[in-house]
């Protein structure tokens, strides 16, 4: 999940840009001063920050977090209620990554946010590998020692995701969260079934998987094959 602090003095601006980087899936931590948002920035993926704010103006703190050794790369959008040049200019030299001229557009300001998220995190690897298991994400292509595996969208999906995340435990719940999405409304016996389905597809034998674990009253992990072999 993406988190955004948005640093905002005008409380109705401030709902505003909450509201609409909520209704794009963001998690959103929105503060009226810096010195309030400080805590959050450690855990920020992006941060909206206005240009005008009382105490430590936006560009004061921008200044600071290129300077910091840990925050450098952290990716600002500048909000300015002037569009002068001078400003804009200022605003980019000193590191700003984009900025956004009041009154904005939603649909503006969340493109904008998205890019400066995209930017930031590298595109997931097309191709997976564990052990003698190859995916192929952009084929939809998925290989058990060269041999195709004929798989539902689901399955594919589902093997998909718990191979990126090898070696990490998931419980149900998490996986028709991640999986399935919040809009499924079936339930957990949906996860078992579809785990038996890999298994069987995986040749996993009962009670001695090689790929799909059940680890007792936590949920499945794909074993992780790396440094093995
Ligand atoms: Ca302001």
């Amino acid at each position: 999940m993406n988190h955004v602090v948005v640093i905002e003095d005008e409380a109705t601006v401030r709902e505003v840009l909450r509201f609409h980087l909520e209704r794009a899936g963001l998690t959103v931590s929105a503060y009226a001063a810096v010195a309030e948002a400080e805590d959050a920035l450690a855990d920020a993926d992006a941060l909206v920050l206005d240009w005008m704010l009382p105490g430590e103006s936006g560009l004061g703190l921008l200044r600071r977090l290129r300077s910091h050794s840990e925050l450098r790369r952290l990716p600002v959008l500048m909000l300015t209620a002037r569009a002068a040049e001078a400003e804009r200019v200022e605003g980019l030299e000193t590191g700003a990554d984009d900025y956004l001229t009041k009154p904005f557009g939603a649909a503006e300001l969340v493109a904008r946010v998205r890019a400066l998220l995209r930017r930031t995190q590298p595109e997931q690897p097309q191709q997976l590998s564990n052990g003698p298991l190859h995916i192929d994400l952009a084929a939809a292509d998925a290989r058990l020692s060269g041999q195709r595996l004929s798989l539902t969208r689901r399955e594919f999906d589902l093997l998909t995701f718990l191979t990126q995340n090898a070696g990490r435990v998931y419980s149900r719940t998490e996986l028709l969260d991640r999986v399935w999405g919040a809009d499924f409304l079936g339930g957990e016996r949906t996860v078992d079934q579809h785990i038996t389905q890999l298994r069987s597809h995986l040749g996993d034998a009962p009670g001695a998987p090689t790929f799909l674990e059940t680890v007792r009253g936590r949920g499945y992990r794909m074993r992780s094959w790396e440094g093995e072999e």
